[in-house]
């Protein structure tokens, strides 16, 4: 066996997704819906490992962090003090000629020029010059005829509400754009309910929404998406200490979940918010995306959400310190997109081998992630007692692991189909297993065969999935 030069590349992704059933273009049959997706059965398994590695992290082994599931729709005003209904804006910019659209500031970076946080004054003054050097090009067809850029909101609008209502600005709903607005809103029923004491943190995980402009790269961005966040509330003074420590937990949370420290780097934010005092993104290095791309942002937000949530509601959102001392908590951030992520990792597991010739197509997940732990097969699916024992071995196993009965094909197309989804073991019952009560148990990433009774398969399993 040796590893193929690496070509990944995301068509490749994409079609492994499909073809075994990770993740579909949502309402394919309808002729799809852009930017929006579906997750079959081992997608998510894997999606649900990977939210479940984060919540342990981050929930469970902390006595300072609880856990919150927050409405999607949320009241109006939520946006309004958040500032989203104002200003959560992309630049937009139209190819006049191939219609394609792109955003703008994302089409200056290709420029070499930064207009994250520009204004759209600034944006169009970059374009109007590179449009004078004629420089300002298309980056899908070449053409010169681009509009000049006009902001787009991002923010998705609904419609719930009382059917005779006139449907106005001022009481539209939107579906959440983030999920740590339901965390700010839940604060102050947090502290009277649970008594949590500064500093603390409340986590969550769920779908937020968002009119991206240009949706592509897959499932990197996407309209409907999940986030995973938390939201660490403190006293000013800890901040930097604190800063500095969920810095380092997060960073440790990748290495822990197998990512290597040479695929993934910090970000620091030049240009912050007016109310941040300090902001790092984790960028991975994706190989089917060519370069480095946000994962996961760590921010310091001062004490900003919870003072425009006080003032819009009118109530207070202070904390009285044990010294008596009356405050609105700062508020430090860490906050991930969990699709990004399975991006990540299927990015990272992606692996083609030569064996004898022949290409193999790997999912080397770190085996905590793996959707299915363990795959049974019987020898020969025509031959009932070993199909029976097989089933013994299969009914005993998952009740620990997620296991998968496989007796379609034959072995060769069973292991093929199981290394595409990344499943570290598979266990065959073939004749000898009949008499002397062992079985076949092969390795994902060596291929390796090993001879294990049966009756010691726990423990096997227990060493191997807790290494
Ligand atoms: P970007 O600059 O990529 O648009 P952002 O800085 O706006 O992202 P945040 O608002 O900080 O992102 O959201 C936190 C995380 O949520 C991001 O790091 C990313 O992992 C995820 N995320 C944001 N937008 C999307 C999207 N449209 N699709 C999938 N994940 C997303």
């Amino acid at each position: 066996m040796t590893n193929k030069k690496d070509d990944t590349t995301l068509e490749k992704i994409v079609s492994l997704c499909k073809r075994r059933g990770f993740v579909y273009p949502s309402s394919e049959i309808y002729g799809g819906l852009a930017a929006i997706y579906d997750y079959g059965h081992y997608g998510t398994l894997l999606k649900n490992n990977i939210r479940d590695s984060w919540w342990k992290s981050m929930v469970q082994m902390r006595d300072d962090v609880v856990g919150l599931d927050s409405a999607i729709f949320m009241h109006p005003k939520t946006w309004v003090a958040s500032g989203h209904v104002g200003g959560f804006n992309d630049p937009q910019i139209d190819c006049k000629k191939c219609k394609n659209r792109f955003r703008a500031d994302h089409l200056l970076k290709e420029y070499g020029i930064d207009a994250d946080k520009a204004t759209l004054e600034e944006i169009n003054n970059h374009l109007d010059k590179l449009r004078e050097q004629g420089k300002l090009k298309c980056p899908n067809c070449g053409s010169t005829n681009l509009t000049k850029a006009k902001i787009f909101s991002l923010m998705v609008k609904s419609n719930i509400g009382s059917p005779t209502e006139e449907f106005t600005e001022e009481n539209v709903v939107y579906l959440r754009p983030e999920t740590c607005g339901g965390i700010y809103l839940e604060y102050k029923n947090t502290v009277d309910s649970l008594h949590k004491k500064l500093p603390f943190g409340i986590a969550q995980v769920g779908k937020a929404f968002r009119n991206e402009i240009v949706a592509r790269q897959f499932i990197f961005r996407t309209r409907e998406f999940e986030q995973m966040e938390m939201q660490y509330f403190l006293q000013p003074s800890m901040m930097k200490e604190k800063y500095k420590m969920w810095k380092e937990l997060r960073w440790q949370w990748y290495l822990d979940n197998g990512i290597p420290k040479d695929k993934i780097k910090w970000h620091q934010h030049e240009k912050l918010a007016h109310y941040a005092t300090e902001a790092y993104d984790i960028l991975y290095g994706f190989k089917s995306l060519g370069g480095f791309d946000e994962i996961e942002g760590i921010h310091a937000r001062g004490n900003w959400d919870l003072s425009q949530h006080a003032k819009f509601s009118g109530v207070e959102l202070n904390y009285t310190d044990d010294g008596g001392e009356k405050f609105i908590p700062h508020i430090l951030e860490t906050s991930a997109g969990l699709n990004r992520m399975l991006l990540m990792f299927l990015d990272f597991a992606y692996a083609e081998e030569d064996v004898n010739g022949e290409t193999r197509v790997v999912m080397k997940f770190p085996k905590a992630l793996a959707p299915i732990k363990i795959a049974v097969f019987p020898l020969l699916r025509n031959k009932p007692e070993l199909v029976k024992k097989a089933k013994e071995v299969y009914d005993k196993l998952k009740l620990d692991y997620i296991c998968e009965f496989d007796d379609n094909g034959n072995i060769g197309k069973r292991y093929r189909r199981q290394d595409e989804i990344g499943t570290p073991f598979c266990v065959t019952v073939d004749f000898d297993s009949l008499e002397k009560s062992d079985v076949t148990v092969r390795d994902r990433d060596t291929m390796e065969q090993v001879r294990i009774k049966i009756s010691d398969l726990e423990n096997f399993f227990k060493d191997k999935f807790s290494a």
